[in-house]
């Protein structure tokens, strides 16, 4: 008995990350086209027919269905699998960090905007401005409330002050980068959707999260890229959207942030 007790808040987690996915692949499915993300209800984006809720399990609908639609069999992109298992697991892995606590929220919040920015940019190479300023926003009112109201150890939730500079850190550098680079070759390098971004991770995780968020972007972007290079054989015109790398390093950071300092201000 307890046994069961103990396995049933791992499971209920994951089913929880798992709807939140759902609700998320309807984020990065309409954003992109500017629609509103409660009406209409969900439908197939091929043949518009209305989806049953029966048809709408996260995952399990998906593996029914073989991912065909039920009305048209059109093949449904495995992105909206993938996107429930992810967030599934990943609000797993925080729930195993922080338990049930403030923290957890936040950092569900966070990963769900991270993971919609990731997929939009992959998709039509855009960083949506309509999740990263309010993420801005955001990640500064949870730093400001953790810090007057929750006190979560072990914490991920930077001071309110850490996620200002982190805002101020993450935009400036960025935007001074960007500007050199505009002045010096005459051509716009990094998009300021990726500033934008970088200003809310600064925002949720605080400013010692900036320079590792850029580092492991950077570090994964190069090996990716060079990849995508020696396989397609393309140039080096070859533009990869820099968002999900900026997510990943941030994700990384999100989970290895203590050890990570560690590494870089040992004095501390
Ligand atoms: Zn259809």
């Amino acid at each position: 008995m307890p046994i069961a007790v103990i396995s049933a808040w791992p499971v209920s987690v994951f089913i929880f990350g798992a709807l939140i996915g759902s609700f998320l692949n309807v984020c990065i499915g309409r954003i992109p086209d500017g629609e509103s993300i409660v009406t209409p209800p969900s439908h197939c984006p091929k043949c518009k027919a209305p989806i049953a809720f029966y048809d709408n399990v996260p995952m399990l609908s998906y593996i029914f269905l073989r991912g065909r639609c039920r009305a048209c069999s059109q093949r449904i992109s495995p992105r909206y699998f993938a996107v429930e298992l992810m967030m599934g697991l990943l609000a797993l892995a925080l729930f195993h960090c922080f338990g049930l606590s403030f923290s957890f929220v936040v950092s569900c919040v966070f990963v769900a905007a991270l993971i919609v920015i990731s997929f939009i940019d992959l998709d039509v190479r855009i960083v949506p401005d309509v999740i990263s300023l309010p993420g801005i926003a955001l990640g500064l009112v949870f730093s400001t409330a953790s810090y007057f109201f929750f006190h979560d150890e072990p914490g991920i939730i930077p001071t309110p002050l850490s996620s200002l500079i982190g805002i101020l850190a993450g935009g400036g550098f960025l935007l001074a980068t960007a500007w050199l680079y505009e002045k010096f070759t005459g051509v716009e390098g990094m998009g300021g959707g990726d500033i934008k971004l970088l200003a809310m991770i600064g925002a949720f995780l605080g400013w010692p999260a900036i320079p590792v968020t850029l580092f492991i972007a950077s570090l994964i972007g190069s090996i990716v890229g060079i990849a995508c290079m020696i396989l397609t054989g393309a140039g080096r015109r070859l533009a990869l959207p820099f968002a999900p790398f900026l997510c990943s390093g941030a994700l990384a950071y999100l989970f290895y942030a203590n050890q990570i300092i560690e590494l870089y201000l040992p004095s501390r």
